[in-house]
């Protein structure tokens, strides 16, 4: 665990199904943590297949399992999710948050391939996992939670590249648009969008170490004394998997701090 908190342990998953695409480092690793601390069966799907494996195992238990599947092949995300429901004869929890930051170009300079390959992740990586999960919730008339990690910069522009910026309006897209069709099913889709936070993305992206990148973060974040950290995105996401949030579908639970919130005015 990366954060001050320690989990709440209550069961919130108990006994439930969850899948966790980019859940090898980062905001899915410390989602799978706390799943498992609250008593799920969760399959890890990512394309570091070491970093995934040596997670799983970590557990010492078959209650944890590690997939390979990169997003962006639609068959890779069918049959991750075929496996999960072989293995664990349910699927009540997909959480889609892999995704990548992208190029900072200026839009003078747009690298179209890396837009594209941005959008195969961060947009349709997420309908994939969105479709194929909804197919099994809605054949076995599960009333399944599906989560989408999307971003502030799902909201406003000028904190990330252009393409980042776009897949996660997208995002947003998806989830709205995804949860007025499944909400007849009982299902719920809802995104998570948190601020900066020092995890390989964003130190990749930067090229800067945690420290750094926790230090730029915290000096324009609006909360005094607090650093945001993966595992204050993972409770956001225990409390939309559980029934805690049972009657919340089609939000945006932002994680900044009131950052976006906020239009700061010059002084
Ligand atoms: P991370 O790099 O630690 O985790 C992302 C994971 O996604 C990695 O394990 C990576 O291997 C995996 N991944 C990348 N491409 C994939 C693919 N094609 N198929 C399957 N898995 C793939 O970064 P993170 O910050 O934990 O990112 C998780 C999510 O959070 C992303 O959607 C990101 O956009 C979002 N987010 C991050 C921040 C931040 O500041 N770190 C802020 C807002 C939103």
């Amino acid at each position: 665990m990366t954060g001050s908190q320690s989990y709440s342990g209550n069961g919130e998953t108990k006994g439930k199904v969850a899948i966790v695409t980019g859940g090898a480092t980062g905001i899915g690793e410390e989602a799978v943590r706390i799943f498992v601390e609250n008593g799920a069966f969760v399959v890890i799907a990512d394309i570091k297949d070491q970093l995934g494996h040596s997670l799983a195992t970590s557990f010492g238990s078959d209650k944890v399992t590690y997939r390979h599947c990169d997003v962006r092949d639609e068959n890779e995300v069918a049959e991750t999710v075929a496996f999960t429901v072989e293995k664990y004869n349910s699927l009540d929890i997909m959480f889609s948050n892999a995704g990548i930051a992208g190029s900072y170009s200026s839009i003078l300079d747009l690298d179209l391939k890396e837009f594209d390959n941005t959008m195969a992740i961060n947009v349709r990586g997420v309908a994939a996992t969105i479709k194929h999960a909804a197919r099994v919730m809605v054949a076995r008339k599960i009333r399944g939670s599906i989560i989408c990690t999307a971003s502030v910069a799902a909201s406003f522009a000028g904190g990330a590249g252009h393409e980042y910026t776009v897949s996660k309006h997208g995002v947003l897209g998806l989830v709205r648009s995804a949860c007025g069709e499944l909400g007849a099913y009982g299902i719920r889709v809802n995104s998570i969008s948190p601020y900066a936070l020092a995890t390989p993305m964003t130190c990749a992206a930067l090229d800067v170490g945690p420290a750094e990148v926790e230090a730029a973060a915290y000096g324009s974040a609006n909360l005094e004394g607090i650093t945001l950290k993966a595992d204050h995105i993972a409770e956001a996401a225990l409390f939309l998997a559980s029934d805690e949030s049972l009657y919340i579908s089609g939000h945006n639970l932002v994680v900044d701090g009131g950052y976006s919130a906020v239009n700061r005015w010059l002084p």
